[in-house]
């Protein structure tokens, strides 16, 4: 069906047909342009009033912007033109027209709030920077998928409808399921552990998680893209290692093979972070920031890190950096504590300078002591027994980590808003489309 050829791909000397989109009429007087925009660029049809068909002519200078036409007709070259071709029309088809009244202007030439924008993601992503961050996005995805199957991962896929949530009640979105109570899955955590006693040893993720976080932020969502990563006889220096390949490798097929985006974004200076992410304890972290002077109030051990104090830590590192060994207070059960001193966990964060990108740890892998951190936490082991039991058949040390796919995109690209990295994001306003 799709006989066409695009625009950028229109050679001067040849018959072709083009098809997309009506970016803009310019009427000239004697002459006309039509702008036709495809995936691929913007072409030029040229309208010479005298010399053509006046049908042609009408249809094509009438047709409402942001109408689908299809143009047959003859690739010339063209040195004014926008892409140096053009195309003579020997017929014009208008294939879908659009109202004349656009909630949205594609063109960009009329600014738009976010929230118009989300509510006609459809016309948003008719324009090159809008549709530049989705398939930035698309590659970073495949690169990261990528960098894990060099480190010899499984790609996995578990249930996001779960009897029971893993990082505390509150944040659980409760669901109706054959009448009994279900919930929207946090975290892949448990599922992805479980597979690493498994034959598979090594899996990886990439699947929505849910929280029922009450506040609105710019960093939070409540349907959110994890990249979830687990290995077996893997501890949490070796888990830190598969983080920076991943979170590097990300931005390498990016710089690689997003030129042309970054460009239309403005970020010809991208660049992928160096290696060897620094990795700061906690203890230095806290030292750290109120060596800074920036905090109204001092950090003490078992503070976690405020979003004020994430900033003051970030610029002052200027780079990405680990927080490793994190009391074990503040990091959930399943994270194993150092042997030789249980207050400390093996718990890590990687954090870009604006903000947290992940979470991870060795976990606690002998059952008697995960069975321990499950009552510490006021969880009860009963309702966990599906997993619990599991680490009674052998389950061997292990360690992995869950990174935010739109977290990754907005900093990578500089967004203010997470809800630019989600072509149609949940938060608490926002249900539809
Ligand atoms: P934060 O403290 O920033 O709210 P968190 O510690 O609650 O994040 P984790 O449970 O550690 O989040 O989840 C691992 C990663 O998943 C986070 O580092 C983040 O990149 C991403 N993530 C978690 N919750 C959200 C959310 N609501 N929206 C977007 N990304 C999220
Ligand atoms: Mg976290």
């Amino acid at each position: 069906m799709d006989d066409r050829t695009y625009a950028a791909d229109a050679e001067p000397g040849t018959d072709a047909t083009v098809a997309g989109w009506v970016h803009e009429v310019r009427d000239l007087g004697g002459i006309a342009f039509l702008i036709l925009r495809d995936k691929s660029g913007k072409i030029q049809v040229k309208f010479e009033k005298d010399e053509m068909d006046d049908d042609l002519v009408d249809t094509g200078l009438s047709v409402h912007r942001e109408s689908v036409v299809r143009v047959e007709g003859t690739v010339e070259e063209e040195e004014r033109a926008p892409t140096g071709v053009e195309v003579v029309p020997d017929s014009l088809e208008v294939v879908a027209e659009a109202d004349p009244e656009l909630p949205l202007d594609p063109s960009g030439k009329v600014d738009a709030d976010l929230s118009t924008r989300l509510d006609n993601r459809t016309l948003d992503l008719r324009k090159e920077e809008v549709k530049a961050i989705f398939q930035i996005r698309a590659e970073m995805l495949r690169a990261v998928r990528e960098q894990f199957r060099d480190l010899g991962c499984t790609e996995i896929n578990t249930p996001k409808i779960v009897a029971t949530g893993t990082e505390g009640g509150t944040e659980l979105f409760p669901v109706t399921y054959f009448g009994r109570e279900a919930f929207m899955n946090q975290s892949p955590q448990l599922f992805k552990q479980l597979m690493v006693g498994s034959g598979l040893e090594r899996v990886f993720e990439v699947g929505p998680i849910f929280r029922a976080e009450e506040h609105n932020t710019p960093r939070h969502l409540n349907e959110a893209t994890s990249i979830d990563f687990e290995s077996a006889f893997y501890d949490h220096t070796d888990a830190m290692d598969a983080c920076e390949a991943v979170v590097r490798a990300a931005y390498e097929g990016v710089a690689e093979n997003c030129a042309e985006e970054l460009e239309t974004l403005g970020l010809e200076d991208f660049s992928v972070p160096e290696a060897d992410f620094p990795r700061l304890s906690y203890q230095e972290a806290i030292e750290r920031v109120n060596a800074t002077g920036k905090l109204d109030e001092q950090l003490v051990w078992g503070d976690d890190l405020s979003t004020e104090a994430e900033h003051a830590l970030g610029e002052d590192v200027g780079r990405h950096y680990f927080v490793t060994d994190w009391p074990s207070e503040v990091k959930p059960f399943y994270i194993k504590d150092h042997d030789d001193d249980p207050e400390l966990s093996t718990g890590f964060d990687l954090m870009h300078p604006s903000l947290e990108l992940v979470s991870g740890g060795q976990r606690e892998h002998r059952y008697e002591h995960l069975i321990e951190g499950f009552e510490q936490q006021g969880l009860e082991p009963e309702a966990f027994e599906y997993y619990t039991k599991m680490f009674r058949y052998g389950m061997p040390p292990h360690a992995g980590w869950g990174l935010g796919a739109e977290r990754l995109v907005m900093t990578m690209l500089g967004l203010e808003n997470i809800r630019e990295a989600v072509i149609f994001p949940r938060d608490r306003q926002r249900l539809s489309p």
